[in-house]
């Protein structure tokens, strides 16, 4: 630049020069002094400028000798290290911190190969360096040096090529930095990072294991991963394949969840990742066509340094259904309370109130709350001690009870409340009380104790009627008694031969009176079946005899009739369970309507089939009037007669009820089928007897012809208060003679009077005014003398419970009044050969 500036000058000098001299050429002498003056003047100018211009380059001068000392200066402070090299690579100028580097003073270095610091085992790689350098002019590489008695220092090599500035030949100027820190950083890092990786794989693991959908969110609400649980539920609900890995999780949510929570907006998402929110926790359904799904959506903010967030859906439909059906329970129960009459009510071990629902108030007009903690005890009362014993078994075993009664006081009066209970256990099976309901029973114990007082009534009504029954059967029959007797008496004409027109008197008197035994015996027992006082003896009983008995017994109705009885019975042999007297008592009644309502000429069949495993079928068939359609339902109706005009004087219209109830009391059956003008077919079915044994009914004694020597010299004491039975006993006896009979008014003297001629047997009214029947029988039973003989009690009462009581009460045998001369022979012939065969 000086130099420059100077050649410029000399230019213009010489400019001058030339010029004088041209001047001196044209203008002469005078011209040339005042030229030569001129440019004397101007070459002094220019030593002035010249001067000044040295002056200006010796200061340019130092101010560059002062830039190379502060270069230096900078060269040797500089933290890094500045290698000088020449073409040889070896070290011709090196920096304070290159010297530190390698760890040696300026003097052992300056002209050594810089490659002699480097760590032997990079050595070419910093070879291969300097002939980049060589090739390109510059290289940057990584290695190590090997300071004097130093470890190895990693290092940076950067290398330029400097130009000839620097001195002649080949210069290349290296700097060396010391990248330990860096090393020991990335170390670390890559430490750190291999460390994070194995922590990152078994997180994924562990939330793989978990049964939630996870996934983690990152700074933007992107999902960056997600666990096998929700690739799992997305692969089910054909979800894209990715995962939605790198999608926004508020879209995803939106797109998954078909009724995405409105909570859930992409602000709410953000404001969690973000750190404004703490955290979002809900419940929402998620049902898919096929199934009712729920999830519980919680998202919780990451803590570490990058913002993100952890979102996790957990199936709970389990539970969601556990608590849709515990609801349910609870409301249809609280439903149920609200609907019900009755209350409800939980008690605990101890047997106090827990709980009771509301209805308790409004049936009792207490409030439920003020029953809590109490026991029922304290407010019982008017309980059957039985009911109650029972009651408290159940509790004291923890059994479950049904309609325990009880009363209690209450604001609205007296109530009964009726309670039924089971005991309750917790899961483990542990007893923790009683839990039941309750009802008003106070109506139904109102009528309850209205029905038992009616059923006392109805029971004392009953007996009054039986009582009633038994008084006028006996009232009624006595009279008869002594009429149908003597009848008989007159007509046997012992000791009074009777005229012809006298026979037909006493004819009629015995048919008239006989029809009136049987109206009387018929409303008896049909009123007896009514009270419900009917009884039953049942037995074997061989159907075959009592048809040929009833046949025999039927001839005079038979013959009044004109019809002829056909038995197809007579060699069955079927064995039927019945009381005896009551099938004589039906079979003759069908018998008797057959003839009744029968053509003259016609004829009455009786047959006998097995039904089957049960019944035996007794048909009696007639070829009568038979019975129209329209009527044959009122046939078994008490009193109604079909044909009264025909058979007014005959028919009393019970004989069918009474048939009916008496054959369904033995567990039969009755039935019939009729053609009006060819006749009726009634059946009675009877239930069959597993012991094919002989019936007593099969013993048919016929009249006197049975009356055999055990009867001679024998004496039979009558003890009877009405005197017009006793004679006609006696009349009886008259025929039985040499039979003897006594008599005695009343049992005082009836006794003393056995005492005294200690008869064989004695006939004992029962119905005696004073000391009656039974009591006579129970005294004469603890008399020594008198107890063995044989007593026949006699009674109009023809009531089972009457004959019952006389069979228990010691009594022999039993005979109903009017007593018939047949019935009392057979009596008589009994007793008499079983105390002849006991004297043997
Ligand atoms: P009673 O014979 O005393 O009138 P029943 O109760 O035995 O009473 O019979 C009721 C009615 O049924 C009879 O009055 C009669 O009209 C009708 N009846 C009963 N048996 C026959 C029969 N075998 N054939 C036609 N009618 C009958």
């Amino acid at each position: 630049m000086v130099e420059k500036h100077q050649l410029e000058i000399e230019r213009q000098m010489q400019d001058d020069e030339d010029l004088a001299l041209r001047r001196l050429v044209l203008d002469g002498p005078q011209a040339g002094q005042h030229l030569l003056e001129e440019t004397l003047h101007n070459l002094r100018v220019h030593e002035e400028e010249l001067r000044a211009q040295n002056d200006e380059l010796q200061q340019a001068r130092e101010n560059i000798e002062k830039q190379n000392n502060k270069n230096r200066d900078l060269f040797d402070c500089a933290p890094i290290g500045y290698f000088v090299l020449d073409d040889r690579l070896s070290i011709i100028d090196v920096n304070i911190a290159g010297l530190k580097l390698i760890g040696t003073d300026r003097a052992h270095v300056m002209g050594m190969p810089f490659r002699m610091f480097v760590d032997g085992n990079v050595r070419q790689g910093v070879d291969g360096h300097f002939s980049l350098v060589r090739a390109q002019g510059n290289a940057t590489t990584e290695s190590r040096l090997s300071p004097h008695q130093k470890a190895p220092v990693p290092i940076i090599l950067k290398s330029v090529r400097l130009g000839t500035e620097w001195g002649e030949g080949w210069r290349c100027l290296t700097t060396v930095m010391d990248i330990t820190d860096r090393k020991i950083a990335e170390e670390t890092a890559s430490r750190h990072s291999a460390e994070l990786a194995i922590t990152r794989d078994k997180l994924a693991l562990i939330i793989d294991c978990m049964p939630q959908h996870i996934a983690v969110l990152d700074g933007q609400g992107r999902i960056a991963m997600v666990n096998k649980a929700w690739r799992e539920f997305s692969m089910a609900n054909n979800g894209p394949t990715n995962f939605c890995i790198g999608d926004f999780y508020g879209s995803v949510c939106g797109m998954e969840a078909i009724e995405c929570p409105p909570e859930l907006t992409p602000h709410a998402i953000l404001d969690v990742i973000n750190g404004r929110s703490s955290g979002i926790s809900l419940e929402y359904p998620c049902h898919s066509p096929t199934e009712q799904r729920w999830f519980s959506l919680d998202i919780s903010p990451l803590t570490g340094a990058e913002p993100g967030a952890v979102v996790s859906h957990t199936n709970i439909t389990a539970r969601k259904l556990i608590e849709i059906d515990a609801r349910n329970s609870r409301d249809r129960f609280a439903d149920f309370a609200k609907a019900s009459s009755d209350w409800y009510w939980e008690m605990d071990t101890e047997l106090r109130f827990t709980w009771v629902s509301g209805r308790f108030g409004a049936v009792t007009g207490l409030d439920p709350m003020s029953i809590i903690g109490k026991t029922r005890g304290s407010k019982i009362s008017e309980i059957d001690e039985a009911d109650l014993s029972r009651h408290n078994d159940d509790l004291y075993n923890r059994r479950p009870f049904k309609n325990f009664d009880y009363m209690v006081s209450t604001p609205l009066g007296r109530k009964f409340f009726r309670i039924c209970g089971v005991p309750a256990f917790d899961p483990d099976g542990g007893f923790v009380g009683y839990r039941g309901t309750g009802t008003d029973a106070t109506k139904i114990k109102e009528i309850e104790i209205q029905l038992r007082e009616s059923k006392l009534a109805a029971e004392a009504a009953n007996k009054a009627k039986s009582d009633f029954l038994s008084n006028m059967s006996h009232e009624l029959r006595t009279p008869l008694n002594a009429v149908l007797g003597f009848a008989e008496v007159l007509l046997a004409g012992y000791d009074t031969p009777l005229t012809e027109k006298q026979r037909g008197y006493v004819d009629h008197i015995l048919t008239g009176g006989s029809h009136l035994l049987d109206l009387i015996n018929e409303v008896l027992d049909l009123a007896k079946v009514e009270a419900g006082a009917m009884t039953q003896e049942m037995a074997a009983v061989n159907l075959g005899s009592v048809i040929e008995e009833c046949v025999s017994l039927s001839s005079p109705i038979f013959a009044k009739h004109e019809v002829s009885p056909v038995n197809e019975a007579v060699a069955c042999n079927a064995t039927v369970l019945a009381d005896p007297q009551r099938t004589k008592q039906l079979i003759l009644n069908l018998l008797s309507n057959a003839a009744k309502y029968n053509r003259h000429g016609g004829t009455v069949t009786i047959s006998v089939e097995a039904l089957d495993d049960h019944f035996h079928r007794l048909t009696i068939s007639d070829t009568g009037q038979g019975i129209p359609i329209h009527k044959q339902d009122q046939i078994f109706k008490p009193f109604n007669r079909l044909g009264a005009d025909k058979t007014a004087t005959e028919g009393t219209g019970i004989g069918l009820a009474l048939t009916k109830s008496i054959i369904e009391a033995m567990g039969g059956r009755i039935g019939f089928s009729s053609m009006v003008d060819e006749g009726s077919r009634f059946w009675l079915d009877f239930p069959l007897c597993d012991n094919e044994v002989e019936s007593p009914a099969a013993v048919v004694i016929d009249g006197m012809s049975k009356i055999d020597s055990h009867f001679d010299n024998g004496l039979v004491l009558y003890i009877e208060d009405n005197a017009a039975n006793v004679r006609l006993m006696e009349a009886l006896f008259e025929q039985l003679a040499p039979m003897r009979l006594i008599a005695a008014n009343n049992a005082e003297e009836g006794l003393n009077l056995a005492r005294s001629s200690q008869p064989d047997l004695i006939l004992l009214d029962i119905n005696l005014p004073g000391v009656n029947g039974f009591e006579a029988i129970a005294r004469l039973k603890e008399d020594a003398l008198i107890r063995h003989i044989p007593v026949i009690g006699l009674s109009a009462d023809a009531s089972g419970s009457t004959i019952e009581r006389a069979r228990n009460g010691g009594f022999t045998d039993y005979l109903t009044k009017p007593v018939k001369l047949s019935e009392l022979v057979r009596t008589l012939s009994r007793e008499m050969e079983y105390k002849h065969v006991s004297n043997q």
